[in-house]
């Protein structure tokens, strides 16, 4: 290609992006499992991991352009991965609050929580269940640099049964709402894979049981066939998408792993049975057991039914025990906090549930890092700083495998190599 003068004038106007090296006093790993000392990483233009050493020793290679950022005494680790959030929702609405306000409202509350979601030091989420493919409309704003926010891995709409959790449940007979992620068949259900993933859909998720707070269901019950959800995972599977499935309930839980399905969300009162499939498949479980704090504290206040406050009571504390059960039975877990159901931005809430439940700081902030990233099948980007992964990271002032809780507070984000937050906001 010839570059005309006027052109030329302005590549040298502009420059070449430089690389960036990011320094900092301790590194943890994630994939090592280990806290090392005097990280230099390099970023290059494109945002990813040139190069990482450690150590007194390292001299790694440097452009001369470099731009230089030293954050001292900090500990920096992998941007973090929330497997479960609903950027487009807010539970002070909750209950016919969702009323009053206009579609695309929801949007609008979406990219407000990307960016909170961002600063909190989440580069990637995995959002399940969205109206009106707004999690597509999101995901692609940010990747346009009109608003901030996440890497997003978009489900779209959460599909399901008639009368099931991902129903309009809420409303008699004669209102009749748009319902476009239903479907009672396996043939139905393809279709809507095809659908969904014809849109934008990365994932598929599915409500296979009842849940905590959609009205007229029954928690625990299972509410699509072992045909159709085979349906479904077979479907999704044959285009290169995972499948997860909102399920609370024994039966539910085990049917969709006979099936094959890649993550079970919420998971409350999965058993044995539940453990040994997921072993044998080797599937992950995504269990929200931080949200039970917020829901019964505010629930009430934020108009939720009071049936489902019913609910939350019944299943809350189970889901905790099954975690600690499921993480003894050496299933695979995964960090996944259903912010929307709590606000978002607080998702690091969950690291200190997780290690009162029986994991290590290390196996918590590897659910949410390295883990996570072999579960959203996206190991070659996120999740680790080896050369190659986008260059997401966060810094908090301290040791977080002594001190989980000093996730909720990081101090710096950087993601693809750009700064999110400068040191010391
Ligand atoms: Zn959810």
């Amino acid at each position: 290609m010839k570059l005309t003068i006027a052109a030329l004038g302005l590549l040298i106007a502009t420059g070449a992006p430089a690389a960036t090296v990011v320094t900092a006093a301790h590194l943890f790993d994630p994939v090592k499992g280990l806290t090392l000392d005097n990280p230099i990483i390099v970023v290059d233009d494109k945002g990813r991991v040139q190069s990482l050493v450690t150590g007194n020793n390292a001299r790694p290679n440097i452009p001369a352009d470099a731009k230089r950022i030293d954050l001292g005494d900090v500990t920096i680790l992998p941007g973090l991965i929330d497997m479960h959030v609903h950027l487009t929702a807010d539970p002070t609405l909750s209950g016919y609050q969702g009323l009053e306000y206009t579609d695309n409202f929801w949007t609008v509350v979406g990219v407000a929580n990307a960016k909170k979601t961002l600063e909190a030091g989440f580069t990637t989420v995995r959002n399940v269940g969205s109206s009106n493919y707004d999690d597509v409309a999101i995901k692609q704003a940010i990747e346009h640099g009109y608003v901030a926010g996440p890497r997003i891995m978009p489900a779209t709409y959460a599909i399901g049964a008639t009368g099931g959790h991902c129903n309009s449940t809420e409303f008699p007979p004669s209102v009749k709402v748009d319902s476009p992620n239903i479907a009672n068949s396996p043939e139905g259900f393809r279709a809507l894979v095809r659908t969904l993933r014809k849109y934008g859909a990365e994932v598929i998720k599915v409500c296979m049981t009842g849940g905590v707070l959609s009205k007229t269901d029954s928690v625990g019950a299972q509410q699509l066939s072992y045909e159709e959800i085979k349906a479904i995972v077979d479907e999704a599977h044959m285009l290169g998408l995972r499948v997860a499935i909102h399920a609370h309930g024994t039966a539910g839980i085990n049917d969709g792993l006979r099936a094959g399905v890649d993550t079970i969300e919420h998971a409350s009162l999965a058993d044995d049975e539940s453990f040994k499939l997921a072993k044998a498949h080797g599937a992950w479980f995504t269990m929200d057991i931080y949200d039970d704090d917020y829901i019964l504290a505010e629930g009430a206040k934020n108009g939720v039914f009071a049936e489902s406050l019913a609910k939350e009571k019944a299943v809350g504390l189970k889901q905790r025990q099954t975690f600690r059960a499921a993480h003894a039975a050496g299933v695979k877990l995964i960090f996944g906090t259903d912010a929307g159901v709590y606000p978002n931005g607080l998702n690091a809430r969950q690291f200190a549930k997780m290690v009162e439940w029986g994991m290590t700081p290390v196996e918590a902030i590897r659910a949410a890092t390295s883990e996570a990233a072999i579960a959203l099948n996206r190991a070659d980007d996120v999740g680790q700083l080896t050369p190659g992964h986008y260059a997401d990271i966060v810094a908090v002032s301290g040791d977080p495998t002594r001190d989980v809780r000093l996730l909720e507070k990081p101090t710096w984000v950087l993601k693809g190599g750009q700064v999110v937050t400068a040191p010391g906001r």
